[in-house]
């Protein structure tokens, strides 16, 4: 009878752990099925999308007074509206930090655009500077990368739900709403920092759950953060950008 009972607590406590690691995301998963295309919603500021009246602008079109960069200021261009990457001067972060939010940004991609996989058109956004939402031009899935690196993705851990992708030369829009973690004395997470996204009002990512840091997964004890963008050595352009403290 004894032995039965160890055995049983032995098959439980595997059938726990193997769901636990069930839960560690897969990396690199290129073999994995690329994300429908699904034609885009209108919501950028070629269709008329208004900024809300309680909105923090980010980036107005005129100026990155909201922004720094570890370097210093800023080295990137603004012109036309927009402003541009400038290749291997460094990401950019908001001055201004936030815990919860609701993230409104624009990016588009040259229409001559060149490269492939991940150098082409990446960038990234980093909810609180930590967690990182992927900007790279997969449009129509015809750029192959592994899919959690995908356009639309949280780098490395959840792939988009779907591909709403302009084509190169067209403006998208992120909606991002983002719900910051808790932490338990330890600096363990009580609740995970979780994620719901809208790609040019198509959603994408619903209510995903961050498992910790991009790329190394790591849990940092940090309650508001900037937004950061990235510099990745890819010329992409970004407009319209305003948030929502929630
Ligand atoms: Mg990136």
């Amino acid at each position: 009878m004894k032995s039965i009972c160890l055995s049983l607590v032995l098959f439980f406590s595997l059938l726990i752990s193997s769901l636990c690691f069930a839960q560690v995301p897969i990396l690199n998963t290129y073999d994995s099925p690329q994300p429908k295309v699904v034609s885009p919603g209108l919501t950028t500021a070629d269709n008329g999308v208004t900024v809300p009246s309680d909105a923090v602008i980010l980036f107005d079109g005129k100026d990155l007074s909201e922004w720094s960069s570890k370097n210093g200021e800023p080295k990137w261009a603004v012109h036309d509206g927009m402003f541009t990457v400038t290749k291997g001067t460094g990401d950019i972060a908001t001055k201004k930090e936030f815990g919860d939010f609701q993230l409104h940004i624009e990016f588009m991609h040259p229409a001559d655009i060149t490269g492939e996989g991940q150098m082409r058109g990446n960038s990234g956004i980093f909810l609180q500077g930590l967690y990182e939402i992927q900007v790279l031009e997969t449009y129509n899935n015809e750029n192959k990368t592994y899919v959690n690196g995908q356009a639309g993705s949280i780098y490395r851990q959840h792939p988009p739900l779907v591909n709403p992708l302009q084509k190169p030369g067209g403006w998208n829009a992120y909606d991002i709403i983002f719900t910051a973690p808790t932490f338990n004395a330890d600096n363990t997470y009580r609740t995970n920092p979780r994620v719901t996204i809208l790609m040019n009002g198509i959603l994408i990512q619903n209510n995903a759950i961050i498992y910790g840091c991009t790329s190394d997964e790591k849990i940092y004890n940090q309650l508001k953060g900037g937004i950061r963008l990235q510099d990745h050595g890819c010329v992409v352009n970004y407009r319209n950008i305003w948030v929502r403290e929630l």
